[in-house]
């Protein structure tokens, strides 16, 4: 088990240089997101469309299911059920293998993080290689993404030039962008030619073409799901969708919410496979991973309508100073306060639940309108009936139900100043709490007394 947010967001919290480059990035993205989306009239509408389309899918996602695998297998492709990351693993390595590669080329890919297929491949002697320039950093500094859009986001240009001058063996790199993308290309253009099988994951699939969308700013993705001989897409259920007339909707909100921009500049879309046209194998693998068990929440099951945009990480007050790592789960920030105890089990990431201030600032730049402060509520309370509550809170718990079963006790608690004093000071594990808060100033007369001098 990893450490919990408190614990891993202390030590995050003292890299002074990560915290300005987040601030830096989150701040850019969030003014270029508020500028497109007010550009939209009926944007609220949008967020209601998107929401629920995504509810239809989940209510009959098995029937959606069926008729996306039915909908491929006709195009030419064949589908894979994959019940959990280890089953999913298993089943990429032996395509890669059937296909007589030990290489791989990857599009940048939530599904394939959180199963942890890169180290799973390697296990199995085949090489994987991102493609997505933040993911080609985060891989070459044996580093783990801190954002879902932008993996690298808690590093700066000079950090990235050290890099690459150091792993591509080019000691003269500047940190212009221009140069840095560049030598990038340089590196991975050679594997794009060469390596005949690519990875992918899935914006989106439609269950009535069987169509697969990929969204991507950079182009690699295009590369990835065009040139190799072979295109193995591993794609969570919750991403299919009824109709792909629902893709006009859905095109409209991502972008606008991911990157700040009116239209992404890669959209790839492909059905099954197209003789003498790209990929001659196409596999789609369909991953539970602890969906399912996600939707039989009422509450909990609107956090897989998740688009991935980011917008939640990119406004929220915790994810901006404490980072993306601290969240030890593959999808940080808000949603990853609600997605990562669903997916893995609520044991797993029992604190990321309280990693937030509740400020609601997620819930309003949501695309798809998930309310992620509700659902932290209902998965704070869910914790805390499963696992019981710390021994300190329900220390407090019981003092104050004292206190308030008893109107003597109550009215003498209203007085306490020493209380207030105490709250200020408070002893032993407390102290974290007590040492971040100022406790109010008693009156100097209570309501009732006030009321009782004049009656
Ligand atoms: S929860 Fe909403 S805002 Fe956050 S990544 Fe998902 S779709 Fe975007």
């Amino acid at each position: 088990m990893s450490a919990s947010f408190p614990q891993a967001a202390a030590v995050e919290l003292r890299n002074a240089q990560q915290r300005r480059n987040l601030r830096t990035a989150t701040t850019t993205i969030r003014a270029k997101r508020a500028r497109v989306v007010a550009e939209v009239d009926d944007w609220e509408a949008l967020r209601e469309a998107g929401a629920r389309i995504k509810d239809e899918a989940l209510a009959r996602l098995d029937v959606h299911l069926e008729r996306l695998e039915a909908s491929v297998t006709a195009a030419g492709g064949t589908v894979h059920w994959a019940r959990d990351a280890a089953e999913a693993n298993a089943i990429v390595a032996r395509l890669v293998r059937e296909a007589g590669s030990d290489e791989v080329i990857k599009v940048k890919s939530m599904a394939t993080d959180e199963i942890g297929l890169n180290a799973a491949l390697a296990a199995e002697g085949i090489t994987a290689h991102e493609t997505d320039l933040a993911e080609l950093i985060v891989q070459l500094a044996g580093d783990r993404p801190s954002h879902i859009l932008v993996p690298a986001i808690h590093r700066n240009r000079v950090e990235i030039r050290d890099l690459f001058r150091d792993r591509f063996g080019e000691p003269r790199l500047t940190s212009d962008p221009a140069e840095l993308t560049a030598a990038a290309r340089r590196h991975l253009r050679e594997r794009f030619l060469r390596v005949g099988v690519g990875v992918s994951g899935a914006n989106f699939a439609c269950a009535d073409t069987g169509a697969v969308c990929v969204v991507e700013s950079e182009g690699n993705g295009r590369m990835c799901t065009t040139l190799p001989h072979t295109l193995i897409t591993v794609m969570g259920i919750e991403k299919v969708l009824p109709r792909f007339d629902d893709l006009g909707v859905m095109l409209r909100l991502l972008p606008r919410s991911s990157t700040g921009e009116r239209m992404n500049p890669y959209t790839s879309l492909w059905t099954g496979v197209t003789p003498g046209d790209g990929p001659q194998a196409f596999h789609l693998v369909l991953l539970d991973n602890g969906r399912t068990a996600t939707l039989a929440d009422p509450v909990g099951r609107q956090a897989l309508r998740c688009i991935r945009c980011s917008a939640c990480l990119n406004v929220c007050p915790v994810y901006e100073r404490a980072g993306g790592h601290a969240y030890g789960s593959t999808y940080p920030g808000p949603i990853g306060a609600i997605l990562a105890p669903q997916l893995a089990g609520l044991r797993d990431h029992a604190s990321l639940p309280w990693a937030s201030s509740l400020c609601g600032a997620c819930y309003e730049v949501c695309p798809v309108r998930i309310d992620i402060p509700s659902v932290l509520v209902h998965l704070r309370g869910r914790i805390v009936r499963e696992q019981g509550a710390p021994a300190s809170e329900r220390l407090a718990m019981q003092a104050l139900a004292r206190v308030f079963a008893s109107r003597r006790r109550y009215e003498a608690a209203q007085r306490g100043r020493r209380l207030t004093r105490l709250a200020a000071h408070l002893p032993g594990p407390l102290r974290a709490w007590s040492e971040v808060r100022e406790p109010p100033r008693a009156p100097a007369e209570t309501f009732r007394d006030w009321w009782r001098s004049r009656t």
